[in-house]
């Protein structure tokens, strides 16, 4: 598995930059670049319905990642391969605005 470090602080399932959310998507089915790159698993910590179980779940170092943008050189059959990978998306409000920053396209 995957080490996650990510800086989406806004994220409800972030905590102390670490994912509490077991698994994530990264979407960017056509991405070139890190900036055509999301993650889909995003959600606002804002937002109205969040569960006490959301809020108490521990983040974990590693995290499997099921990852849709096939042109990353880490990416074999959906999965990432990386040993390490940063999320960024320091003031995100929405999914769109992170980024998977260790893409790296083949291309
Ligand atoms: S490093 Fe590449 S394969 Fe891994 S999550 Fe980021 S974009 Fe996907």
């Amino acid at each position: 598995m995957t080490i996650l470090n990510c800086s989406a602080v806004t994220c409800i399932y972030n905590k102390d930059q670490l994912c509490s959310r077991g698994e994530i998507e990264v979407m960017g089915h056509d991405a070139r670049v890190s900036d055509e790159t999301s993650c889909g698993s995003f959600r606002d910590r804002n937002s109205a319905s969040v569960t006490n179980s959301e809020k108490e779940s521990c983040g974990c170092e590693k995290i499997r990642i099921d990852c849709k943008a096939h042109e990353c050189t880490y990416n074999e059959h959906c999965k990432c391969t990386a040993s390490a990978i940063d999320i960024n998306g320091q003031n995100a409000g929405t999914s769109k605005e992170t980024k998977c920053k260790t893409f790296a396209c083949k291309c």
